[in-house]
């Protein structure tokens, strides 16, 4: 049986890295979209692939629009993600951005234990726990205004997940790498001072404090030792932690940063 809805179309452009989410035929061009109604263009946009909580700037013909804009028949609709070197009106922008000067926290889906590790490791508050289910990991993000990276992009479609990160590899180094550079954490790095387990703030204790809780060799070789208050694990300058320090030197870079080469 036919009905009577007419059928309109709108021409859609994604930009920048949101072109990940697309299908290859969609990359980079603009493509028609048909649809009936009037839906949202979040609606539109999440039904392509896209989470809404990569998207920063949405422009229906010329003009920037809310998520909540109901698109119409000939629509030019624009998306972009998150800007780094152009000037905007930041009533314009539908993401929710960090502050500038603030450093961002961040909250970790279960299969990101790796990359929550990394984290920590360069300093930065990381909310994370391996049987975390989907609404404690949005209520969190939400409540705490904490960016939720997960590799799930179903969870970044809900409504209440508006700070939140797609991550595209599935190797914790490379992991790293990506959300260092998204959200431009080098400068901001302060590596050592968390506890790797548990997001606790270190502080520096002497080697007689932990005297009594050393392995015979950690007690005659190292002798820069911090504690996590929250789980009493110790932390050396050891083996490992020169390991650790290559990582960082090779994401965030060296720790006194020389004149850069032109
Ligand atoms: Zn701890």
């Amino acid at each position: 049986m036919a009905t009577a809805t007419a059928m309109a179309t709108a021409t859609f452009r994604f930009y920048g890295e949101l072109n990940d989410f697309l299908v290859p035929r969609r990359r980079g061009v603009a493509f028609e979209r048909r649809f009936d109604d009037r839906p949202a263009v979040k609606d539109v946009i999440e039904a392509l692939g896209v989470p809404h909580s990569e998207v920063d700037l949405v422009v229906v013909n010329g003009r920037p629009v809310p998520l909540a804009h109901r698109i119409a028949d000939g629509d030019r609709v624009s998306v972009y993600p998150a800007f780094r070197s152009i000037e905007l009106d930041p009533a314009d922008r539908v993401g929710r951005p960090i502050p500038p000067g603030e450093r961002p926290r961040f909250v970790l889906d279960g299969h990101l234990g790796r990359l929550a590790a990394y984290l920590r490791m360069l300093g930065f508050d990381t909310w994370y726990r391996n049987d975390a289910g989907d609404d404690e990991l949005a209520a969190v993000a939400r409540a705490e205004g904490r960016i939720l990276l997960t590799r799930d992009r179903a969870l970044l479609r809900r409504g209440t997940v508006d700070r939140g990160r797609f991550v595209r590899s599935d190797q914790p180094r490379e992991q790293l790498r990506e959300i260092v550079e998204r959200f431009e954490l080098g400068p901001l790095a302060a590596p050592f001072t968390r506890c790797l387990r548990c997001n606790g703030r270190l502080v520096p204790v002497s080697r007689e404090e932990v005297l009594d809780r050393l392995e015979p060799l950690t007690r005659r070789y190292y002798d820069l030792f911090a504690r996590c208050p929250d789980c009493e694990a110790i932390y050396w300058h050891g083996s490992h932690r020169t390991r650790m320090e290559r990582l960082v030197a090779a994401v965030i870079g060296p720790p006194t940063p020389g004149p850069r080469p032109r």
